[in-house]
């Protein structure tokens, strides 16, 4: 099997996406909006069970992660305190020439507007002094537009994990070490977006809070990069591509004492996937100063109230999902025509089985209704009864469906069907009470 790793792989990841409704572009026939897409029918069950199987590992599986769903419109005091409208900045350059606008700390992989598209270092355009932007958008609350009622959308999830520390340790009764966990959409007025969805304005994130005492602050950092480093494992991604980069001292965030990015190699080189970050205690004690609440904890094994450490993990949903269309995109060669295979795990997939009849006769399709409706109650599921078989396969292999069962003439005497691997291409006889244990086992790994 061959990986196709050319350089138009990310526009055959996007047509492959438009075509099979995993992602369209946003207000398309508007002419769509510049970094902002829309998940479809498959891209929605992909994103969902995504989120699924994180929430699980980081909340369901675990005694010690409350979760939360704060809101995202917060007191706009909160974003001073927490440095984010002085400090959440980028640097940001102009062409003089062409009128493109960079990112001062990218412009290595940025490439200018104009056709042929160069990089802004080599085209020769001389670019203007650096200007910091700040990166929060800004919206009004209430009818009057007016200074005293700006408001912003948050542009990271955490801060509402923050403000609720006392609420969710009082109402759940944890002890540190905790964590608190958290999906939900953030907002970030980038300069240069791009790259499909891997850098867009609006985003998910899933993010994790641990609450700490500070003197066990690295052993709790390294064990979360463990658990982080295994969660990708665990969905199937090609370790070869994963690696750890640490921040030097001069990129640390101004509140963090270590910080090490979990990266994937993709297509257009390695980028941030997932941030470990030993934050000190450095938002609680802002909030906690901002406010005049006292935000220490306090239990009984402790002489004194302290304010505890945190280590959080961040990590961006959409980027997952682009990590796991580039891992799991293939090509094929077969009697000459080059067939797409998405290799994602039975886990995330969107459907986890089709059924086919094998033909439109013979009590075929009563069978195979009868265990698509069978199999429907449990997962997602497709029926299709359209086309040559060797069709339907393919349609399904490029929609990462990763087994498919047909009813064939044998079914009709021993009530067996063949299940075929989507990747090893095997195919097994199985009864229908032996399927469903067969997917169960699959989809829950
Ligand atoms: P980058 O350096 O790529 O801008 P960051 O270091 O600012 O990322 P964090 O603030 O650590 O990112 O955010 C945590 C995670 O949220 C990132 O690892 C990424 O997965 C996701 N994320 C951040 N910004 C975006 C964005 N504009 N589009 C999509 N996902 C994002």
């Amino acid at each position: 099997m061959s990986k196709n790793k050319q350089p138009d792989l990310m526009d055959r990841i996007v047509s492959l996406c438009k075509r099979r409704g995993f992602v369209y572009p946003s207000s398309e026939i508007y002419g769509g909006l510049i970094s902002c897409w829309d998940y479809g029918p498959l891209g929605a069950e992909l994103k969902r069970n995504l989120k699924t199987h994180w929430w699980d590992a980081m909340t369901n599986r675990r005694d010690d992660v409350e979760g939360l769903d704060a809101a995202i419109l917060m007191h706009p005091q909160v974003w001073h305190t927490s440095g984010h409208v002085t400090e959440f900045n980028d640097p940001m350059v102009d062409c003089k020439t062409c009128k493109a606008r960079f990112r001062a700390d990218k412009l290595e992989e940025s490439r200018c507007p104009k056709r042929p598209s160069k990089s802004p270092l080599t085209c020769g355009g001389e670019l203007t002094e650096v200007k910091q932007f700040n990166l929060m958008f800004k919206t009004f609350m209430g009818p009057v537009e007016d200074t005293s009622s700006t408001i912003y959308l948050r542009p990271e999830t955490a801060q509402g994990i923050y403000l609720n520390f006392l609420n969710v340790k009082n109402s759940s009764r944890q002890k540190i070490p905790f964590g608190i966990a958290q999906i939900g959409k953030a907002f970030r007025n980038e300069i240069t977006p791009g790259n499909f969805i891997f850098r867009t304005r609006e985003f998910e994130q899933m993010e994790m809070q641990y609450f700490i005492d500070p003197a066990e602050d690295e052993k709790w950092f390294e064990y979360w990069r463990r658990e982080r480093w295994a969660w990708y494992e665990s969905l199937g991604v090609n370790v070869s591509k994963l690696r750890w980069s640490e921040h030097g001292e001069d990129e640390l965030a101004h509140y963090a004492k270590a910080a090490y990015d979990i990266e994937y190699e993709f297509p257009f080189g390695w980028q941030e996937l997932e941030g470990v970050h030993n934050r000190t205690d450095f938002d609680l004690s802002r909030h906690m100063e901002a406010t005049g609440k006292d935000l220490r904890y306090a239990d009984e094994r402790y002489k004194e109230k302290f304010i505890p450490y945190i280590i959080e993990t961040s990590a961006g949903c959409d980027r997952t999902i682009l990590t796991l269309l580039v891992d799991g995109y293939d090509e094929v060669e077969v009697k000459g025509e080059t067939r797409v295979f998405l290799r994602l795990s039975p886990k995330i997939a969107p459907i986890k089985a089709a059924v086919f009849p094998l033909v439109k006769k013979d009590g075929m399709p009563e069978f195979a209704e009868k265990v698509y409706n069978e199999l429907k109650k449990r997962f997602k599921v497709f029926y299709d009864v359209s086309g040559a078989v060797g069709r339907r396969y393919a349609r399904m292999d490029e929609a990462g469906t990763p087994f498919c069962v047909t009813v064939d003439g044998q079914t009709l005497q021993d009530e067996t069907m063949t299940v075929r691997d989507r990747d090893t291409m095997e195919q097994t006889r199985m009864k229908t009470a032996e399927l469903i244990e067969f997917l169960t086992d699959k989809v829950s790994g």
